[in-house]
């Protein structure tokens, strides 16, 4: 969600810029925009791509060694030109770009616009820079002092960058709940929402925390906060690579991701777990292992898809670990008062670690005494540093707006969380903990298998995608699969989709079944098999279209089904890692059929830094 790049060294800035923004696109944006200090501030601004910016800036003016650039996600205001930034304080002489929402920009509009102030745009971002540049006027001030004595009185989220035409060797930035990160270079900095634009210039990065402001030259940077506490920059090195963030010769960053999930998931349990010496070790709960044990129960508060991981991680903990658990969506968490006490632990998954209802939601927790725990990909991310403790899920850069490498890196962390646990309160026979292990150290080697089954899947695809709706079934640990297939199919398709628990059908949905209805069934379950052989009866003596997913060697359900996808069987509770791979492998051919945009889907955006 939104993109925000900025340079300032001896280098011209708009190639750094707009490369930048490319990198960023991921995130997903409706418009895009710059502006360069040359002497002149210029500012080209457009609704669309990037590749649209570039094309309408080619003939402009676009030197300077200084400059922001921005790709928005609207909140306030249609996308548009006008509403694109950087935006312009009326007295031309501040420019800003900014991710997130401004929550007072209504009253502070109304107090600027009695003292004459007027708006060219709907944003609440220009409301911000006006009163920026309205402070910067009263009282004669630096920019940097004007921006710290303005955000005292602004309330919201924001990544901010501006420059000053009256004051063209510096840069001053802030952010609070939305990501902002520092590239640390040879007589040049960099700004950007996340390192991906910046790797390929320099690996050393700050991140800079809520309420602080960052002022840089050419030369030098200083941090401080909203307060004027001086801080000590602390510089990071990442280990991102270039190659990381390309195609790698796939059509598609989300296929790249799916056709990695064998790797990523041996990734994200390499050193945790070794089946030759039967254990399992999880360095973030190891600390608190005793709090874990004794947990009364465990909240998990999330989003979208992982919300569907903290699903399986449900049916994990209180399957391996005995331990209640309560899965929440953290937007309706927040707001809802819940009852939280020190006994209880709060499990957070975020693939970015910037979701802002699930920041929002683990403050709410940490400040009611519970231990807070994140399951994340982004190192150095906003959730990783407010957490206690926590697990990376190691899966690299995903830049498919549809996670896909990310589920099932979530799924690879819970499975091993449950076990740690199930094993440190002897809820689980050394047998099955043996056999389980075993049976992880070659998922990554069934996942290989399935994606060889590409072809199939793309058979069916063609065959489903003129479809309006679909229903995706699923029993036990394959009921959120259902939901996540559904939601994929939603993401990136536009095919109306929704996941039940397969029994549901008949409390409602079986009303929608027709011979143009497709009935995605997933049936690699051991566990209540024959009540989802009825359930595929129903829907074919409704004429639903059956494809159903199953344990290789299965009769009954591939016999009744239209269109079977085998998949290599395993123990139920490790299911959801593979059965899941077949429904993203379809959506995305549907979609590509469809000629959707898969990687960078409508209205969607990857890091959803706004509640
Ligand atoms: N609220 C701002 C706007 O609507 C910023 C949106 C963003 O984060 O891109 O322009």
């Amino acid at each position: 969600m939104c993109g925000i790049v900025a340079y300032i060294g001896n280098k011209n800035a708009y190639p750094i810029i707009v490369k930048g923004l490319k990198r960023l696109e991921y995130r997903g944006y409706d418009s895009a925009g710059l502006a360069l200090l040359n002497g002149d501030l210029n500012i080209y601004k457009i609704k669309g791509k990037v590749s649209q910016l570039e094309a309408f800036a080619a003939d402009k003016d676009l030197r300077g060694s200084i400059g922001i650039g921005h790709t928005r996600w609207a909140t306030h205001g249609e996308p548009n030109d006008i509403n694109a930034h950087p935006h312009l304080s009326d007295n031309g002489r501040l420019a800003i770009i900014h991710n997130g929402i401004i929550e007072n920009s209504d009253s502070l509009k109304k107090l600027l616009t009695r003292d004459g102030h007027t708006f060219t745009s709907e944003t609440d971002t220009e409301v911000l820079v006006q009163f920026i540049g309205s402070v910067q006027q009263k009282y004669n001030l630096p920019i940097e002092e004007a921006v710290r004595q303005a955000l005292g009185s602004v309330i919201g989220a924001y990544a901010i960058v501006l420059i000053d035409k009256e004051d063209p060797t510096k840069i001053v930035a802030a952010r609070k709940g939305s990501p902002l990160v520092v590239g640390v270079g040879d007589s040049e900095f960099f700004l950007a929402s996340d390192a991906t634009p910046i790797v390929e210039y320099t690996k050393k990065m700050i991140y800079l925390n809520d309420e602080e402001i960052v002022i840089m030259d050419r030369d030098n940077l200083e941090i401080k906060t909203i307060a004027n506490i001086p801080k000590k920059p602390e510089i990071q090195e990442v280990e991102l690579a270039v190659d990381e963030l390309e195609k790698g010769g796939y059509e598609h960053f989300m296929l790249k991701e799916i056709y990695q999930q064998g790797q990523t998931i041996a990734d994200a349990m390499r050193g945790r777990m070794s089946h030759i010496e039967s254990w399992v070790k999880m360095g973030g709960m190891e600390e608190y292992e005793e709090k874990f044990r004794k947990a009364k129960r465990l909240i998990i508060v999330a989003c979208g898809t992982s919300w569907h991981a903290g699903l399986v991680a449900e049916y994990l903990f209180e399957d391996l670990a005995r331990v209640p658990v309560e899965v929440e969506y953290a937007s309706e968490f927040r707001y809802r008062n819940p009852i939280l006490t020190e006994e209880d632990i709060v499990i957070a998954i975020s693939q970015s670690g910037e979701t802002a209802d699930t920041l929002a939601a683990l403050e709410l927790a940490r400040s009611k005494g519970a231990l807070i725990y994140g399951v994340v990909n982004v190192v150095g991310s906003s959730i990783s540093r407010l957490t206690h403790a926590g697990s990376y899920i190691h899966a690299g850069p995903e830049i498919g707006v549809a996670s896909t490498k990310a589920f099932t890196g979530q799924l690879s962390i819970f499975t091993l969380m449950a076990l740690y646990l199930a094993n440190a309160k002897g809820t689980i026979s050394r047998t099955y903990f043996q056999k389980l292990l075993n049976e992880l150290t070659i998922i990554p080697g069934k996942i290989e298998e399935i994606l060889k089954q590409n072809d199939q899947i793309k058979y069916i695809a063609a065959e489903i995608k003129n479809s309006n709706n679909a229903i995706y079934l699923g029993r036990g640990f394959n009921f959120p699969i259902a939901l996540e297939g559904a939601l994929k199919l939603k993401e990136i398709s536009y095919i109306h989709a929704e996941g039940y628990p397969a029994a549901e059908m008949k409390h409602g949905p079986i009303a929608l079944i027709d011979e143009k209805m497709p009935v995605i069934v997933i049936a690699t379950n051991k566990n209540a098999y024959e009540k989802v052989v009825s359930n595929v009866q129903e829907i074919k003596a409704r004429k639903g279209i059956v494809v159903s997913i199953v344990a290789k060697g299965d009769e009954q359900i591939s016999r009744l089904s239209d269109y079977t996808i085998e998949i290599p069987p395993t123990e139920d509770p490790l299911a959801p890692l593979l059965s899941v791979i077949p429904l993203q492998l379809l959506s995305y051919h549907i979609a590509v059929m469809r000629q959707c945009n898969v990687d960078q889907p409508r209205n969607l955006a990857k890091s959803v830094t706004v509640e």
